[in-house]
């Protein structure tokens, strides 16, 4: 369980079986604090020359790892504003005009459960820089990249990849 207290009274919180779950209950607001899967967007950023854009990873969770640029969606922003922003952050390159990919889980991990949604983004081969959470940003080759850390991206590139096939 991920809250042991109630944010709204701060008073430490009872476990019940609610709903077929078992949920984090405060009894004295009589609230049920639900757990849900974070949502995050992901993107397969190509340039020109169809080359794929990855990040290696500054911090945990995979600290030196590949992978697609993104993280999480804020509060009052669209999906589609989240993808553009987390790609430029970690790696410099203006996007625009996301097309969805997919969206995906990754259960169980650093954050627990996450919806990641996967975006395809047309991007120019410009200068890349080092973002906030990325050490490195580099454009691949889909037959020369590394291997990504998080299983679900690679499922994004799988996506692109037959999405090229039925053109
Ligand atoms: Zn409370």
């Amino acid at each position: 369980m991920k809250y042991h207290f109630c944010y709204q009274c701060g008073s430490l919180l009872e476990q019940r079986s609610i709903e077929g779950r078992w949920r984090s209950y405060c009894p004295v607001c009589k609230v049920i604090l639900y757990e849900n899967p974070l949502p995050s967007v992901a993107a397969v950023a190509i340039n020109e020359s169809n080359e794929i854009l990855l990040v290696k990873r500054k911090f945990e969770p995979g600290v030196g790892g590949w992978c697609l640029p993104g993280g999480f969606i804020e509060i009052g922003e669209t999906p589609e504003e989240a993808v553009v922003r987390e790609l430029y952050e970690e790696s410099g390159v203006v996007g625009n005009n996301p097309q969805l990919l997919g969206v995906r889980t990754h259960l169980n991990g650093f954050y627990g459960d996450v919806l990641i949604i996967g975006y395809l983004i047309q991007v120019e081969k410009t200068k890349l820089h080092e973002g906030d959470d990325a050490a490195e940003a580099c454009f691949f080759l889909a037959g020369q990249r590394p291997p990504l850390i998080f299983p679900v991206h690679e499922k994004f590139i799988e996506l692109w990849q037959q999405k090229v096939c039925e053109r």
